[in-house]
């Protein structure tokens, strides 16, 4: 019998509901398994019998429970992540078997050494290049050590054929995502950016993955077709705003609705938000190790180093999404994408031509009104 945290009875509704959720999939016998990067290889977690959670905290509600024992200027996903563990809150992170992390960013990777106190963690360590033979030698080992730990955790064999049914399925999944983004394309977007954000974080929290992605792909399917009946023809004035940087869940309300609300669309995410995974798929042909270790080591994170493919998305998606205008949200104290910010301001100001706003906040609401004032003025400007 699973036991309930044990300040269960006082928290509210919704919460409660959430740690019954998982406490019935679990009692069905279905493990889970908590993760926090885009680089994590999902297909193996799916092809050991497990369900994968993202954990990556987007409140500032625990993050004082976490300022216990982190640093106050630490990045506010880390720290609510951390806070979420700590304190008992986050059920997915209660109730999971195995918690994979990835040596990305020092503040994760420090992190996991204290999770790993709480719930047993496996970190991959991660190559910090991407076009090097030996990244890909070692990434593929570290492919295959997790592999091995998901097939002793949960006491299975994860066949090649188990893996490659799993690669197709996740590939299906990415289509129906990437369709879902694409819909930023069409002019005017049928969709909000804020919208966009909110429907896929939801996402991440459903255990029927095939219902979900059903379920995704009749909503692109019937904004479409709004698209063909309603707008078709009426292009917007209102300027079209791509994002990039850091996840944005948790700025979502602060940044992306007071840019929404103060005149302008949010057309295209590229960041671990949006399209940054889902464009590459997986080889289908390959070797499903090889194939899963090539596809993951590029994706184009600032914690590469150098990240030539991010410099080519922003390329490709400011003229495929007809961009008028990049914001970069940066987490405070997100060094890697901090100091990436000046090369991405001139890479898109002097090669794309275009006006770029950076923003560097956290989770908590003491800068909303600056905030404000600095997208109005960028706005206007546009
Ligand atoms: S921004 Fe980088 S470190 Fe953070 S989730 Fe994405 S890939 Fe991982
Ligand atoms: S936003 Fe930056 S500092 Fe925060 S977890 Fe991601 S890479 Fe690390």
């Amino acid at each position: 019998m699973l036991k309930l945290p044990k300040n269960f009875e006082n928290y509210e509704e919704a919460r409660r509901e959430g740690f019954l959720k998982v406490k019935a999939l679990k009692e069905k016998g279905t493990p889970v398994v908590g993760i926090f990067c885009t680089y994590t290889p999902i297909e193996l977690i799916h092809a050991a019998g497990a369900v994968a959670v993202g954990l990556c905290g987007t409140s500032d509600a625990p993050i004082p429970d976490a300022e216990k024992h982190l640093p106050k200027n630490l990045c506010p996903l880390i720290k609510s992540s951390y806070g979420f563990a700590v304190s008992e809150t986050c059920p997915y992170f209660y109730f999971a078997d195995l918690l994979v992390g990835e040596t990305t960013c020092d503040g994760k990777k420090k992190m996991y050494e204290l999770l790993n106190e709480i719930k047993p963690t496996h970190v991959m360590h991660l190559p910090q290049g991407q076009d090097k033979d030996h990244a890909f030698k070692y990434w593929r080992e570290e492919l295959i050590r997790l592999k091995e730990v998901l097939e002793d955790k949960f006491n299975i064999e994860i066949t090649d054929e188990i893996l490659r049914e799993e690669i197709k399925e996740r590939n299906r999944e990415r289509k129906i995502l990437l369709d879902f983004y694409e819909l930023g394309k069409l002019n005017p977007s049928p969709i909000s950016g804020h919208k966009v954000n909110e429907t896929m974080e939801a996402l991440g929290f459903q255990f029927d993955r095939r219902t979900q992605c059903d379920f995704i792909a009749d909503r692109t399917r019937e904004l479409k077709d709004k698209y063909e009946k309603e707008l078709k023809g009426t292009k917007s004035n209102r300027p079209r705003i791509l994002i990039t940087g850091c996840p944005v869940g948790g700025v979502r309300d602060k940044v992306l609705k007071t840019i929404e609300d103060s005149g302008a669309d949010i057309v295209a995410f590229e960041n671990c938000s949006g399209v940054r995974e889902k464009a590459t798929l997986v080889d289908e042909t390959m070797d499903p190790i090889d194939a899963l270790t090539e596809k993951y080591l590029n994706v184009s994170c600032s914690v590469m180093t150098p990240n030539p493919r991010r410099f080519q998305a922003l390329d490709e998606m400011i003229d495929e999404y007809e961009i008028d205008g990049v914001i970069e949200v940066v987490l405070q104290a997100c060094h890697t994408f901090n100091v990436e910010a000046y090369n991405v301001k001139r890479f898109v100001t002097e090669k794309k031509d275009k006006p770029y706003l950076y923003i560097e906040t956290d989770y908590s609401k003491l800068d909303i009104g600056q905030i404000n004032t600095r997208i109005n003025a960028f706005l206007e400007m546009l």
